[in-house]
């Protein structure tokens, strides 16, 4: 496998620590095997993906280089929200029209509705918490924009409310620098790998066959079928997805060479904070939250009285590199909850998200292959977005119509970064601008 960074970041390594199970219990593919549709990548995508083929009757397996979840999906902040587009609104307004816009805007809800419309009939024990999320505004001139920002959400069906400061601490949303909030009432959180595993289990009880430590290393084509080479055997199928999203090789298949850019987001979590510690800080909502910054932080209070908080990852991945983070992850994070400097790390972690050169995610055919689909670059808010994204690859798969919204937003195939394999450095030179933005 051919990959942009270190090798640590596709070693257990950044996991280690993680908060969240890894359902390690599937068998690896052994021997020669044949299949309809063959899924590369045991994440969201993958597993949704395989879960809603099998349900209508489709031979699919799923190889997992590791186990399932063990890549963003069993990692993440445990956000089910809206979002999986970086480029702003308005510039998708522009570039695809008001209409197609708004229908991208109609799918990121009804794939809230899809996550919890899948815990619920495969009684997944997703530890689900909070009416939807808050953007907490770090500039006055942020938080000015609320009243509009409402606006703009209720006219799509969404229920906002603008929250002064002094509602922020009524509330129990106290953090430090916050100059008010805009409560967006849609989206829940969730235990991501509880999430992950039952999505697993949910698509093998449907028939799907699930291999774990089944790393796809070559795809070959023959006889008009897919023939994927794995350490252990070979699976040939009549059709391909490709859903390994951060964790694609650039090679697997060669169109997808420098379409995407794969970064690092980190995570820590504290040990469970007692009632007189939430109060002390004055953040005792169970509501999932964000800051208004380019380079965010995202957090939330878990049922357990854990408290998450998430930020940009390093720019290496090196040993150095993550103790450089986890310095600047605890900082940021005493600057913003003061009370809690001293208290408890009992986990931390880090992973990769994927960006598109249109900020866009995308869905549909690999073009010059046939009978092979790709689903990826949700830009970090994957949890609704790639379950959503496998429900619809599984139609097209299946030659439907979709009955899913399919935005042409979602269907402009991945363009190329510039840099090539060095194209992290793009990131690299955009944080200081994002850092200054920041500031202003
Ligand atoms: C730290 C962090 C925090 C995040 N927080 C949030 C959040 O709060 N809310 C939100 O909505 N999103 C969040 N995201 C993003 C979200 O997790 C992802 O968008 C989503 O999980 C993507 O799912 P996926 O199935 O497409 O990819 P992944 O879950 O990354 O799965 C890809 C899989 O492909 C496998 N693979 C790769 N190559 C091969 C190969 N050759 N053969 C076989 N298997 C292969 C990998 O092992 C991996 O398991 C976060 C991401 C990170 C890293």
């Amino acid at each position: 496998m051919n990959r942009i960074w270190e090798p640590r970041a596709y070693a257990d390594a950044p996991r280690a620590q993680c908060a969240w199970a890894l359902d390690a219990g599937w068998p690896a593919l052994e021997g020669d095997a044949e299949t309809e549709v063959a899924v590369i990548g045991g994440g969201y995508t993958g597993l949704s993906a395989a879960l809603h083929l099998a349900s209508a009757g489709v031979s699919v397996t799923v190889l997992e280089a590791n186990a399932p979840g063990w890549g963003a999906s069993g990692r993440n902040g445990g956000f089910c929200c809206l979002g999986g587009a970086k480029a702003p609104d308005a510039v998708l307004a522009r570039r695809f029209g008001r209409a197609e816009a708004d229908l991208w805007f109609e799918a990121q809800k009804r794939a809230i509705a899809l996550v919890a419309g899948l815990i619920e009939a495969h009684g997944i024990e997703a530890h689900v918490h909070s009416d939807g999320e808050v953007v907490l505004a770090h500039r006055p001139r942020v938080y000015r924009g609320f009243g509009a920002e409402a606006t703009w959400l209720e006219a799509r069906g969404v229920r906002a409310e603008v929250l002064p400061p002094e509602a922020l601490a009524e509330r129990g949303l106290t953090a430090r620098g916050i100059h008010g909030g805009l409560h967006v009432k849609a989206g829940f959180g969730l235990d991501p790998g509880a999430y992950a595993a039952g999505l697993a289990r949910a698509a093998a009880t449907a028939g799907a066959d699930i291999r774990a430590r089944s790393p796809v290393t070559a795809i070959r084509t023959e006889a008009g079928s897919y023939r994927l080479a794995t350490p252990g055997g070979t699976l040939r199928a009549r059709c391909l997805l490709i859903a390994t999203n951060g964790y694609s090789s650039e090679d697997l298949p060669p169109w997808l060479a420098g379409r995407t850019l794969p970064l690092q987001s980190s995570v820590i979590v504290t040990r469970p904070l007692s009632a007189a510690e939430r109060a002390a800080q004055g953040w005792t909502s169970d509501l999932m939250a964000y800051d208004s910054r380019e380079l965010l932080h995202y957090f939330r209070l878990m049922p357990d009285g854990r408290f998450l908080f998430g930020m940009r990852g390093g720019y290496r991945a090196t040993a150095g590199a993550e103790a450089r983070i986890a310095r600047k992850i605890r900082a940021d994070f005493a600057a913003m909850f003061p009370a809690w400097a001293g208290v408890e790390i009992a986990h931390e972690w880090s992973g990769l998200v994927n960006l598109s050169r249109g900020l866009t995610p995308f869905v549909g055919p690999v073009p010059g292959m046939d009978n092979a689909w790709i689903a990826m670059a949700y830009h970090g808010n994957g949890v609704a977005m790639a379950s959503y994204s496998g429900a619809l690859i599984a139609s097209l798969i299946r030659g439907e119509t979709p009955a899913l919204p399919y935005p042409s937003v979602m269907q402009a195939p991945l363009g190329r970064f510039p840099l090539g394999r060095h194209r992290r450095a793009l990131f690299f030179a955009a944080t200081p601008l994002l850092w200054l933005r920041d500031r202003l």
